[in-house]
């Protein structure tokens, strides 16, 4: 897979739970998941993909706001790629 743009993200934890294990940590609803995923692809809709990062780089808390979901809850960030596959590539 070739990509043509990649950003760096920062992403809140139920981003990362749900880049890495398709499903939010804790007590989540279907729903709530739901409502999470549809932000995200609001956010980045396809061909965007994300995948989770390096979790060595993580930050421990900050208000920025989630660069996946939107969200500005404060809490923990985690490392995440946005990539933009390249037309035509498989
Ligand atoms: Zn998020």
């Amino acid at each position: 897979m070739t990509y043509t743009e990649t950003h760096k993200l920062l992403v809140c934890l139920d981003c990362a739970f749900l880049l890495a294990n398709g499903e939010m940590g804790g007590e989540a609803t279907e729903e709530e998941t739901a409502t999470h995923v549809a932000m995200m692809d609001s956010n980045w809709p396809a061909p965007w993909e994300l995948c989770s990062g390096d979790s060595e780089n993580d930050h421990d808390f900050s208000w920025s706001s989630c660069d996946a979901c939107g969200s500005n809850l404060g809490g923990s960030r985690h490392e995440a790629w946005a990539m933009l596959p390249a037309i035509g590539a498989v």
